[in-house]
């Protein structure tokens, strides 16, 4: 019979490392499927995904600008999706179509990864959009001690930790530095500093990045300056990908070598 199919869905989606991601699974575990880039046009995301279920596809990635129309869309959605707002992960099933959310999930497994010890940790958060607010529960459920949140719109931190229970930090300064300080900002894009409150990282912090590329971010330069250990948002992107991929599959696979064989494609 025909290979099992998968693809993720954006626009733009030519950049997408998803399909390498996914093949790179696929390999390591011993599974045939296949997984394409579909660029979706912006006004047509649920009539594409009827088609392409109808097609027999049997499951999607969903990234910018659909991951809230792809929750609108699921007739079934997992706590952590629920909490989220957003799906980034799509199965169909034979109770309709599940929505899942795996990037809080990614982030959690690559602070384990890197050798975090999340259980009693004080977390930071900058930024209150769709990725900040993905990431509480998992990381509530992975044990943290407390996540406090910042953002240039001050408001919006205040709405997001009314709404989960969790503390709002102020952009100035702090007395005590946390143990992780998360930039969910989309700042770096224009190279630019999210909001940092001075006293926020210590030697001790893990400054980690949910952007990534060739090059360190301007968050990153600026936390190595402080003397922080810092990391990039690769393993994270990798995470949700391994997630995405038990959903649908079943098997768990290996994050780290296929981290490693991106990072370096990155470098050529
Ligand atoms: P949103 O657009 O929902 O939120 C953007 C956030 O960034 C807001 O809090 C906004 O603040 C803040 N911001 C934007 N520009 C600046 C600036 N110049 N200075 C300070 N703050 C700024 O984006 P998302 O939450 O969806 O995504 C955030 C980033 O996380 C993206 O760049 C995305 O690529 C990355 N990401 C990475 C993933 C991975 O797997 N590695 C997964 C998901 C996301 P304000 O409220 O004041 O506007």
């Amino acid at each position: 019979s025909a290979v099992d199919r998968y693809a993720v869905l954006g626009n733009p989606i030519a950049h997408s490392k998803s399909p390498a991601i996914h093949s790179a699974f696929a390999a390591q575990t011993g599974q045939r499927l296949s997984y394409e880039r579909i660029e979706v046009p912006l006004d047509a995301f649920a009539a594409r995904v009827g088609e392409l279920i109808a097609a027999g596809y049997l499951g999607f990635n969903v990234t910018v600008p659909f991951k809230e129309q792809a929750f609108a869309l699921a007739q079934r959605r997992t706590p952590r999706a629920q909490a989220a707002g957003a799906v980034n992960t799509l199965m169909p099933t034979s109770d309709g179509l599940l929505g899942d959310n795996t990037d809080g999930a990614g982030l959690v497994a690559d602070l384990q990864r890197l050798g975090v010890q999340l259980a009693g940790a004080r977390v930071l958060l900058l930024g209150a959009g769709g990725a900040s607010r993905g990431v509480i529960l998992p990381l509530r459920e992975a044990g943290v001690a407390r996540i406090a949140i910042c953002n240039r719109t001050a408001d919006k931190a205040q709405a997001l930790a009314i709404e989960f229970g969790i503390a709002v930090q102020a952009a100035e300064s702090t007395d005590t530095p946390y143990d992780v300080v998360i930039n969910a900002t989309s700042a770096g894009l224009a190279g630019a500093l999210p909001p940092l409150p001075t006293g926020a990282v210590a030697v001790h912090t893990l400054a980690y990045d949910m952007l990534y590329g060739a090059q360190p971010t301007a968050f990153m330069q600026h936390c190595s300056g402080l003397g922080a250990r810092v990391a990039d948002g690769l393993g994270m992107l990798v995470g949700q990908a391994a997630e995405s991929f038990a959903l649908w599959r079943g098997v768990r696979p290996d994050a780290e070598p296929v981290l490693a064989q991106l990072r370096a494609a990155m470098k050529d």
